[in-house]
């Protein structure tokens, strides 16, 4: 055991911190308002190669594992969570592209994405389901040596950028999901107006329309009927970057709490004086230690998973437990900030509208849990 940083893990968080402090955290309340996140941003970020921390460098990537990737993503996020939750979608479709791409799949679409020409998108939610894949509605025809897929993709991140697409759709010729590389805006692709969320904004979140997408069939993403364990596994990674996400959103929460403690004034002396707000500060700083060190350790896992049903499992109590911690973190906050955190100008409720988030996506709360306690049950027999 070593919690002890390598000069290579420093070096990301450094470099990501030095970015996040100098350009993301000058332009969020413009990313926040607008809801677009600017294009000297984007080209920033791929020149740090934040779009490829943890690919190997022959696909495009910075070879800086999910190590890395987790302390990169942690200071982004504390600036400016849209940005975080863009890159953490990309990296989830990219993530199953590593694990189940052929060598050329990867090398024609890991490498212009890794570089932050194309951010990638991973879609599976639909209308009718967000957690069941037997519901899933899209199908995928095949004709000759291409599938012709049809069907709507609801909640997809950054469907509204070029680049692949994971997309999973029910295979006719085996009846089960299959995934598919789709070249977004490609003819049959199309999207809706951005939904208005309620946080994390900046990270678009759109609809895809399927009509008759020709995709060829060497695109299938790890063979028929892998769509499930393309999306257990595509899922788990992404946990990753929604518990970074998160975590990001905890330490900006817990700075703001302290601040505006050590800052608001009550009989010539600030408020933390008060034990009652120390001791919020103290429950801040404690979550905060928890989801960092089981957040860190989960990108330590993410680079060598040789069980995917036991890398569920970690993916799965992490993100709940640093996603719930977000939300209860943010709470705190507010309370110290009394009626100003209920004030759009004060950047803890920003914070707190992104925190409800989290507990929702890649797999609600309780699904998660429902993952923990299977593995553990399984486990046990
Ligand atoms: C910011 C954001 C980004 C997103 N990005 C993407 C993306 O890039 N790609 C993508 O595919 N989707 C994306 N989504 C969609 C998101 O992943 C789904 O909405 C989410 O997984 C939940 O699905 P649902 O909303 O359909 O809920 P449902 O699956 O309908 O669940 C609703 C409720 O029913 C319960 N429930 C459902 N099934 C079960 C069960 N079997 N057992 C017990 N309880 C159950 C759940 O716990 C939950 O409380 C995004 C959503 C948001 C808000």
């Amino acid at each position: 055991m070593n919690f002890t940083f390598t000069k290579e893990q420093l070096m990301i968080q450094q470099m990501a911190k030095e970015f996040a402090e100098k350009y993301l955290e000058p332009v969020a309340e413009q990313v926040d308002r607008e809801n677009k996140i600017p294009d000297e941003i984007l080209k920033g970020l791929a020149e740090l190669d934040l779009f490829g921390i943890p690919y190997a460098e022959e696909y495009g990537g910075a070879g800086g594992g999910y190590d890395g990737y987790v302390l990169a993503m942690e200071q982004i996020s504390r600036a400016c969570s849209g940005v975080a939750m863009t890159i953490s979608a990309h990296s989830l479709s990219l993530s199953a592209i590593n694990v189940f791409g052929t060598e050329e799949q990867k090398k024609k679409y890991m490498t212009p994405a890794c570089k932050g020409e194309h951010i990638a998108s991973f879609a599976f939610t639909e209308p009718q389901t967000g957690s069941d894949p037997k519901q899933l509605a899209t199908t995928a025809k095949k004709v000759g040596n291409e599938y012709i897929l049809n069907g709507t993709k609801r909640f997809i991140s950054n469907a509204n950028w070029p680049g692949v697409a994971v997309i999973f759709a029910v295979d006719d010729q085996t009846g089960k999901p299959s995934g598919f590389l789709v070249e977004k805006f490609c003819e049959g692709y199309s999207i809706s107006e951005p939904w208005d969320k309620i946080g994390m904004h900046g990270g678009q979140l759109l609809d895809i329309y399927l009509k008759d997408v020709r995709v060829p069939a060497e695109n299938m993403l790890g063979g028929p009927s892998m769509g499930y364990p393309i999306l257990q596994l595509g899922i788990s990674f992404g946990k990753v970057g929604v518990s970074s996400t998160a975590l990001g959103g905890i330490l900006a929460a817990y700075e703001e709490g302290v601040k505006y403690a050590t800052e608001k004034m009550h009989r010539d002396a600030p408020i933390s004086k008060f034990q009652a707000v120390q001791l919020r500060i103290a429950d801040m700083a404690i979550k905060y230690e928890a989801a960092r060190w089981l957040t860190y350790r989960l990108g330590c896992l993410a680079n060598n998973v040789k069980d995917p049903r036991a890398f569920a499992k970690e993916a799965a109590l992490t993100k709940t437990f640093v996603c719930d911690t977000m939300v209860d973190v943010a709470r705190i906050s507010i309370d110290i900030h009394g009626s100003y955190g209920l004030m759009n100008d004060y950047k803890i409720a920003k914070i707190y509208k992104d925190a409800i988030i989290g507990p929702e996506i890649e797999g609600v709360a309780d699904m998660q849990k429902l993952i923990v306690a299977g593995v553990t049950l399984a486990e046990r027999k």
